[in-house]
């Protein structure tokens, strides 16, 4: 989709992108200037592999702070993003055929990564009736002697869901019968969060403290994609295994960008707000606007920053050229090369026929491409 929206875009188009998984303001001017200065300063030389110690300071204090979490600064490791959190972890982890328990819809990294890591995905659907969220039942099916990993993901990319404290309980009530299985709590929309109360597991549950991987990081709450900072806290074993992996393959992230992320963390995070009251603007224009949208229906999200409406209604219907729909990918096609709007089909994230819409764009792109898309669905046939 990225590389065919390049390509008309190249051909004069006027392509509006809603497939970034990025937020599309800048990084706040205080942290950009603490990566200057680091680079002034001279701080350009290799770090310890798990980060320097004031960020990991910073992001204990935040753990604390925000969760009552306690974790001692050798408990945290600090990679390349959280992506490469989630990838130490399952590299650290998993054995030949180990199974990881992913709710699906989800992001599309968390298979890969686990076969990659020679592990087995076991993808649980949780239907939109739900909320889009794993029932407990649906866990307690899942699980098995070989189970490593359960990997939640709230709030969720690419469903916006969010999961309440007694939801996590429900969850926690079944993980206390298997004490084998390890969870990958990944918290990287944690700050972006709608009406709702966001809860991560490690901190609502004592018994799960010590089998769960709390990640996180700078990347979405703070504008930050391009810096590669996230970072995961948890059991020591674990964590200095991660640290073994890393250190045999990326060394650590940028020195620049730890510093950066450090004055992020502990300077009180301000911007965030205007960043979550604009998504909350935005994301009422779009779920509005797209369910004017003939064959379309969106469920209000509770945070991130996507929508993720079903296209059930216009899988079946003849395009103006006479294409029929077949799957939510044909929908996405048809709407990036005759309306030229781009999006990400549900088939990405496990989940179809639906459509995945990134609101990190400005109010006026969103509302032109919502008018494209209703444009869309009214010649469908
Ligand atoms: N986890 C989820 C659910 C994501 O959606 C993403 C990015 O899209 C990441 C992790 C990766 O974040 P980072 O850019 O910090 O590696």
């Amino acid at each position: 989709m990225t590389a065919r929206a390049a390509e008309l875009r190249d051909q004069g188009a006027d392509v509006i992108t809603l497939s970034a998984g990025e937020p599309d303001f800048n990084t706040p001017s205080a942290v950009c200037e603490a990566g200057i200065r680091a680079i002034r300063d001279g701080r350009t030389k290799y770090t310890p592999v798990s980060g320097i110690k004031q960020l990991r300071e910073a992001i204990r204090k935040s753990f604390e702070r925000d969760h009552g979490l306690d974790y001692g600064i050798d408990q945290i490791t600090v990679a390349c993003g959280a992506k490469q959190v989630v990838f130490n972890a399952l590299f650290a982890s998993l054995d030949a055929g180990d199974e990881v328990v992913i709710p699906t819809p989800c992001w599309v990294s968390y298979p890969d990564m686990v076969a990659l890591a020679g592990g087995k995905p076991v993808l649980v659907a949780c239907d939109e009736s739900r909320g889009f969220k794993l029932r407990p039942e649906a866990l307690e099916a899942a699980v098995t002697s070989r189970t490593k990993w359960l990997m939640l993901n709230s709030p969720c990319n690419p469903t916006g869901a969010v999961y309440s404290r007694s939801e996590l309980l429900a969850i926690a009530a079944v993980l206390r019968r298997h004490a084998h299985v390890y969870v990958l709590s990944d918290d990287i929309y944690e700050k972006l969060t709608y009406n709702a109360d966001f809860a991560t597991i490690a901190a609502i549950e004592p018994d799960l403290y010590h089998r769960t991987l709390t990640v996180n990081g700078v990347s979405k709450a703070d504008a930050m994609t391009g810096w590669r900072v996230g970072y995961g806290a948890g059991p020591l074993s674990l964590i200095k295994a991660m640290n073994l992996i890393q250190s045999q393959t990326s060394s650590h992230t940028s020195s620049i960008s730890q510093y950066a992320a450090i004055e992020a963390l502990a300077g009180g995070r301000k911007h965030i707000e205007q960043f979550a009251s604009a998504f909350l603007r935005r994301r009422d224009l779009v779920v509005a606007r797209l369910n004017q949208a003939d064959g379309l229906s969106c469920r209000m999200p509770d945070g991130a920053f996507y929508a993720f409406p079903s296209c059930a209604g216009v899988i079946g219907k003849r395009t103006p050229n006479g294409t029929i729909i077949e799957t939510d990918t044909d929908f996405a096609m048809y709407l990036l090369d005759h309306f030229a709007v781009a999006v990400v089909p549900g088939s990405g994230f496990m989940a179809s026929p639906y459509i995945r819409i990134s609101y990190a764009s400005s109010l006026e792109d969103l509302s032109r491409a919502c008018d494209r898309i209703i444009a869309a669905c009214a010649v469908l046939t």
